[in-house]
C-alpha cells in the first residue's frame, strides 16, 4: 500500500504537473492538477515510489576487463581507477535510489560481477 506522503515523488506523465491523490469510491487514484490526467495507484511502480537509498558494494576480478569496464560505467571513473576499486576487493562502487540502483545492479551482474545491495533490494 502507498502512503499519501509520497506520491509527490511523481509527475504528470502528459504535461509534467503535480500529482495530487485522491479517493475513488474504495480506490486511491492519482490525479495531474494540471491537466486531468489521472492513473490508479495500482498502476504505479512500486520502485518509482521507493524513497529509500541503496548502497551497491561489487567483488570482481581486477584482472578481468569486461569486470573493469563494468564498474568504470557504474563509477564513472577511468579503467585504472576502476582496476584500483576492484583490487580492494568488496567495494562500494554506488549510492542511490531504486531505479538507479537496478541499473546499476544489471551492468553489473551482466558482467558477472557480483554485488551486494544493502538494505535489501526487493526490485529485483
Ligand atoms: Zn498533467
Amino acid at each position: 500500500m502507498l502512503g499519501w506522503g509520497k506520491i509527490y515523488l511523481m509527475t504528470c506523465e502528459q504535461c509534467g504537473g503535480e500529482l495530487a491523490s485522491f479517493r475513488e469510491g474504495s480506490a486511491l487514484a492519482v490525479k495531474c492538477t494540471r491537466c486531468g490526467w489521472s492513473v490508479a495507484t495500482t498502476d504505479i511502480p512500486g520502485i518509482k515510489v521507493d524513497e529509500a537509498k541503496y548502497v551497491v558494494r561489487c567483488r570482481g576480478d581486477y584482472q578481468d576487463k569486461i569486470h573493469i569496464k563494468a564498474v568504470s560505467e557504474v563509477t564513472g571513473c577511468n579503467f585504472l581507477t576502476s582496476r584500483n576499486t576492484l583490487q580492494k576487493g568488496l567495494a562500494l562502487v554506488f549510492v542511490g535510489q531504486a531505479e538507479e540502483v537496478l541499473r546499476v545492479r544489471d551492468v553489473l551482474v551482466s558482467a558477472g560481477v557480483v554485488c551486494e545491495i544493502t538494505p535489501d533490494f526487493n526490485w529485483v
